[in-house]
């Protein structure tokens, strides 16, 4: 499966959802997660994502693997999202900054 990691969090652009062809992300207030049993791995969303946060389960960073069980459980929670929208207006300024998963909001 892909997964989506910390990086997504507060930016949430959603290119990824576009893409996809079997509609699997679900949109939380700001996230996004992929729905393990329904992702195809078919890579598509990886290099759509504008923050790097898209993983193969494969090469999710080790200090990341937390969000495996992340993805699974709030997708479970979550609305399906299959249109890309706006980005939050300060998405930008949240790009890499260290330690947001402070900041997820389930
Ligand atoms: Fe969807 Fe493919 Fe990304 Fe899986 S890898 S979430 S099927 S676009």
């Amino acid at each position: 499966t892909f997964v989506v990691g910390e990086n997504c969090i507060n930016c949430k652009h959603t290119d990824c959802v576009e893409v996809c062809p079997v509609d699997c992300f679900y949109e939380g207030p700001n996230f996004l997660v992929i729905h393990p049993d329904e992702c195809i791995d078919c890579a598509l969303c990886e290099p759509e994502c504008p923050v790097n946060a898209i993983f193969s389960e494969d090469e999710l960073p080790d200090d990341q693997q937390d969000f495996l069980e992340i993805n699974a459980e709030l997708a479970e929670k979550w609305p399906n999202i299959t249109e890309m929208k706006d980005s939050p207006d300060d998405a930008d300024e949240w790009d890499g900054v260290a330690n947001k998963r402070e900041k997820l909001v389930k």
